[in-house]
């Protein structure tokens, strides 16, 4: 399962940062989820509880921030909302010449006590 992979990775990232600073639990892992991440926001929740098993994260509140995916058009000079990556420009009806948000995927803020 991709998800569990990720949600795997994310709290590798939470545990260690939490370690580093001589916390003994994680309150909440705040991550930034890119509209063309491919992430699909309920898998990750649902296996987020099963990652942290054993941690310092377990229990702790996953905060997902969606982050809306932005094409540009070399065209028209513009930026574009993209829901996925064969939205064309919302002037020409162009693909996107680069994308300029919407593939991430990172661990945000992390809160520790
Ligand atoms: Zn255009």
């Amino acid at each position: 399962m991709h998800e569990l992979s990720i949600a795997q990775a994310i709290v590798e990232v939470a545990d260690s940062e939490a370690r580093k600073v001589g916390a003994t639990r994680v309150a909440r892992v705040v991550v930034d989820v890119g509209g063309l991440s491919g992430i699909v926001a309920d898998s990750l929740e649902f296996c987020f509880p099963m990652a942290c098993k054993g941690t310092l994260v377990e229990g702790a509140e996953l905060c997902i921030e969606p982050i809306e995916a932005r094409g540009w058009c070399d065209t028209c000079d513009q930026e574009f909302a993209m829901r996925d990556l064969l939205d064309t420009c919302s002037r020409c009806g162009g693909f996107a010449n680069a994308i300029r948000a919407g593939q991430e995927l990172a661990v945000r803020t992390i809160d520790v006590e």
